[in-house]
């Protein structure tokens, strides 16, 4: 059965004039339609219409953790579908998928994070990590208790709440809820670290923490929300203990601690969760959505602690917070055969030895003349971009120094993620590392190829 007619890049193109792209400039767009039709894809490479074939050198996004085109995966979304299309897990309904799934994921979090919400995107996972504790104070008597502190260059979604979240860069022009949050300063040593040491920058940034809960009052502050590694706000590790350290002051003014692993779970960095396991501290809540399914399906989790949850499930109250799709039977399907599939073929472990040499690949690029710093872990890094090495000076936008990479490194067949004046780089976890070499290669020549027509 052909479900829809094949098309060609021109066709799909006419069509897609229809589609609103997310995080594009519209006008662009318009302007120049210059866009790649991806229609196929398989292991860590895709297939564009015009029969080119790229290495996936971003994942999907940050997702595609296991490689695509999964036999196992697709397998079981298929079966669960034909068992149970869908039911929803509102009222008193559940079903064995769901259940399975949540346990799954209670047994891999941290020691007390053993109940979760279901959801399908890393914006509403987020999202509903606020409500749950907003109405966890209104359920102890503090309803004042309800700013958020967040950070300069985080990332965590784009719904009206989750995009207030995030950095304020990524709302320009458009409006968040007002009010609620307060960003601290920026972790990125290289960047906000001048003077000083790295232990000397980790003591300012705990400062900072101290200084504003007692400006705001620990009464008025619900939540500290931080990605373990920065992503999407230019990929940015944090001074070492800096993780432990915060959590110990949140913990010190009864402010919960929400870990967001939409990106740095389900072994990215080698591990199923960052948080413990790699920064050495325990949060209250972890958000996750992404490699949970490796993009197989839309899916997000919320993972609370069992003192939230007990606080939320007293009697005297209802949990009035659902989606139509929580929990979906296929999605969660597709998160129980995509973690088995990791732990059969010890995809995490693996991570620790090629995500190592991805990340020393990537960081063996410092020489060139315009590579101002390459950051990150394993498979999650990022390679900023400056006129000036010794200044640290950036490209001015009009110089699109990022999309210029990017084109010309697709052009050698890799796709990488321009970002302002950084390149992301955020791939499956099964490259080999002969595909670890090539993406050396097509880097080190794209860079050389955009210096040069500086
Ligand atoms: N948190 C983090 C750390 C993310 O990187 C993202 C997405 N890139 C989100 C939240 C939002 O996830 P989604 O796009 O699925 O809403």
């Amino acid at each position: 059965m052909t479900i829809k007619p094949d098309m060609t890049t021109d066709g799909v193109l006419t069509a897609d004039t229809h589609l609103i792209q997310s995080f594009a400039d519209l006008n662009l767009l318009k302007q120049d339609g210059a866009r790649t039709v991806i229609v196929g894809a398989e292991g860590s490479m895709v297939r564009d219409s015009e029969g080119n074939e790229l290495i996936d050198g971003i994942g999907g996004l940050w997702c595609v953790n296991v490689g695509h085109g999964r036999k196992e995966i697709i397998d079981a979304i298929a079966q669960q579908l034909n068992q149970l299309d869908f039911y929803s897990t509102f009222y008193n309904f559940t079903h064995p998928t769901a259940a399975a799934l949540a346990e799954k994921i209670a047994s891999l979090a941290p020691g007390p994070l053993n109940k979760v919400y279901f959801a399908n995107s890393g914006s509403v996972a987020n999202d509903s990590a606020i409500r749950i504790l907003h109405h966890y104070n209104n359920r102890l008597g503090r309803p004042k208790k309800k700013k958020i502190l967040s950070r300069i260059g985080a990332y965590h979604g784009s719904t009206h709440l989750s995009i207030a979240m995030t950095t304020p860069a990524y709302s320009d022009g458009w409006d968040h809820a007002e009010g609620l949050v307060h960003h601290l300063k920026s972790p990125h040593f290289w960047r906000e670290g001048d003077g000083m040491t790295e232990a000397e920058f980790c003591d300012s940034l705990v400062q900072d923490l101290k200084d504003t809960i007692e400006n705001i009052g620990a009464e008025n502050i619900a939540t500290f929300i931080a990605e373990p590694v920065q992503g999407a706000g230019g990929v940015v590790m944090a001074p070492d203990g800096y993780h432990r350290r915060m959590a110990a002051v949140c913990e010190d003014y009864d402010i919960k601690y929400i870990a967001d692993e939409v990106v740095t779970a389900f072994g990215r960095l080698g591990h199923f969760f960052a948080s413990q396991d790699i920064f050495g501290y325990t949060p209250d809540i972890i958000t996750t959505a992404k490699g949970l399914t490796s993009g197989y399906q839309p899916l997000s989790a919320t993972i609370v602690s069992d003192e939230i949850h007990e606080v939320i499930s007293r009697p005297g109250g209802m949990f009035l917070h659902g989606m139509t799709y929580s929990g979906h039977p296929a999605a969660a399907a597709a998160g129980l055969a995509n973690i088995a599939l990791m732990e059969k073929e010890q995809i995490p472990e693996r991570v620790r030895t090629t995500g190592k040499l991805f990340e020393n690949t990537l960081k063996g690029l410092s020489d060139l003349h315009i590579v101002g710093e390459v950051r990150g872990s394993h498979f999650m890094m990022g390679i900023e971009f400056v006129k000036d090495k010794a200044t640290k000076q950036g490209f001015a936008p009009e110089d699109a120094i990022g999309l210029k990479l990017a084109r010309a490194a697709q052009k050698r067949g890799l796709i990488a993620r321009p970002l302002g004046n950084i390149l992301i780089l955020s791939p499956t976890l099964i490259l080999t590392e002969q595909q670890i070499g090539q993406i050396g290669n097509i880097l080190r020549d794209s860079i050389e190829e955009v210096t040069r027509s500086l």
